[in-house]
């Protein structure tokens, strides 16, 4: 039966793709999806070799046509975000697409257009298939866009057979995430002990629990605050919520990463490769 894990974590920056890479390299018969669509990253591990390009269009954008105009200035009195300006042009990147002016030009010089919102892919990696996407810059909707790509690898998975869908999701809480953790079997939340990791940690566990998703949490760099850690694993433990991994800080990490590896590759032996090989099979023990 078809199994989904996404890897996510509070705020940026906690090691979640690296992890992502390495579990990449252990799991067989997967489709991998980055939902990471702001800021995706996996691709530099991965190296994909893109076999699908598609558009990805998402809400309106207003165009003037100037030669209609008769300087009416009430497009500019109702826009709410500043949009238009005093010679009638309208600003891509503030227009909300409402389309309030569309409906109140009196001359029928508006007109309300799709919009780009950025691309989609399917490739092939060393690592079996990966659906991914780049959102355009100032795009919203990326919940919209994270779904796609959701929907995408489990098309593949069903159609390839697969077992597994492995997800880097979206940092945060918002819209993304949720999109990202909807269906999951397993949410493995990628955290470090310092206080704004246990911050970001305590809010991404209470939306899991909302969302009633099964949850594991992998401490990264947990060497860099002893006591942090500890008090982690013990809040943890209170709540009935495995620790899959305690990654202590390993540069090799980095440095994996720079030549566009997983530290499974760059390093196999390292204690790191071997946390997470013991981390995988926790995992499976867990969607089993
Ligand atoms: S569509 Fe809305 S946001 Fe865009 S220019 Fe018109 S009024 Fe302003
Ligand atoms: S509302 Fe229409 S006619 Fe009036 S200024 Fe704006 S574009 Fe021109």
């Amino acid at each position: 039966m078809l199994k989904e894990i996404v890897v996510i974590s509070g705020k940026g920056g906690t090691g979640k793709t690296s992890v992502v890479a390495a579990l990449a390299a252990l799991f067989d018969n997967k489709v991998l999806a980055d939902c990471d669509v702001d800021a995706a990253d996996l691709h530099l591990v991965l190296n994909p070799e893109i076999i699908e390009n598609h558009e990805f269009w998402s809400g309106k954008t207003a165009n003037i046509d100037k030669s209609k105009c008769i300087n009416c200035n009430k497009c500019l009195e109702l826009c709410q975000f500043e949009a238009i300006s005093d010679e009638m042009v309208i600003d891509k990147i503030s227009c909300e697409g409402c389309g309030v002016c569309f409906h109140f030009c009196p001359s029928g010089a508006i007109s309300l257009q799709d919009n780009l919102a950025g691309h989609w892919y399917i490739s092939k990696t060393k690592y079996g298939t990966f659906v991914h996407a780049k959102l355009g810059i100032a795009e919203e909707n990326s919940g919209k866009l994270v779904t796609l790509v959701k929907n995408k690898a489990r098309e593949l998975a069903a159609k390839e057979n697969k077992s597994i869908i492995l997800v880097d999701g979206p940092p945060g809480i918002g819209c993304p995430v949720i999109a990202s953790i909807s269906g999951a079997n397993l949410v493995l939340i990628i955290t470090e002990p310092t206080l704004s990791g246990i911050h970001d940690l305590t809010r991404v566990l209470s939306l899991n629990k909302h969302f009633n998703v099964q949850t594991a949490v992998c401490i990264n760099k947990s060497d860099i605050n002893q006591e942090m850690t500890a008090s982690i694993i013990k809040n943890c433990q209170e709540n009935n919520i495995p620790v899959v991994g305690v990654i202590p800080y390993d540069n090799s990490v980095t440095k994996a990463q720079i030549q566009g590896l997983s530290i499974l590759e760059f390093n196999p032996e390292s204690h790191t490769a071997q946390i997470i090989r013991k981390m995988q099979e926790e995992i499976i023990t867990l969607i089993s």
